[in-house]
């Protein structure tokens, strides 16, 4: 899915010349959206099954003010892995870090593995280390945040390396969010007037 008219055919070939270009492991990301484009899930695992590209299924998330998300069209990770596994048979493999945000699963046959991404289902912010620093030189820490720390004010007024670096872990260490765990409660929904940061300007 793109809102920029840019062929899939064009995608798959890029991700063909990313291969043979030596890129590995080349991991290729599908946020799934029930109604829209979740008939593809199995079509989208059997092209990739045995190329050695990993595909992760994300789920779809409310980042951002301006896709209009609904908890609806949320298809749980559990689904995807059930409606792969009824055609390829799955098992689940060990993570690679304690910090990994997807789940790993193999195909039994041998075919390579997928992930899926349980952003809205199964939070996992207790272990993330997202971090995202704007084109502006705000650091965002979390991809749902409405505000970031500015570091191009800092670098601009001549603080050195370490003095930045002692200001990052300083702000990373005071940092308490938890957006995904918290989705729907009162805290969320009271500040839903202060718009949420867009992926687009942190970077995916
Ligand atoms: S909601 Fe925020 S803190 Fe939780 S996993 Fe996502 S980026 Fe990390």
């Amino acid at each position: 899915m793109n809102d920029a008219d840019f062929a899939v055919g064009d995608m798959l070939d890029g991700i063909e010349a990313a291969q043979a270009a030596g890129l590995a492991p080349l991991k290729v990301n599908m946020v799934v959206k029930r109604g829209t484009n979740d008939q593809e899930i199995v079509p989208m695992a059997s092209h990739f099954k045995g190329t050695g590209a990993i595909l992760r299924f994300i789920e779809y998330m409310d980042v951002g003010v301006s896709n209009g998300w609904n908890m609806s069209e949320v298809l749980p990770s559990a689904q995807v892995v059930g409606r792969i596994d009824a055609h390829f048979p799955l098992e689940p493999l060990e993570a690679h870090s304690a910090a990994e945000t997807a789940q790993r699963w193999g195909y039994r046959d041998g075919g390579g593995e997928i992930g899926v991404i349980s952003s809205v289902t199964r939070a996992f912010c207790g272990s993330c280390i997202r971090a995202r620093l704007s084109t502006e030189g705000k650091l965002y820490l979390c991809l749902f945040a409405v505000s970031g720390h500015d570091l191009r004010g800092l670098i601009r007024g001549g603080t050195s390396d370490d003095e930045v670096a002692t200001a990052i872990a300083r702000i990373w260490e005071a940092r308490g969010d938890r957006y995904s765990q918290l989705r729907g409660s009162a805290s969320v929904q009271a500040r839903e007037n202060a718009p949420r940061v867009e992926m687009s300007y942190i970077g995916g």
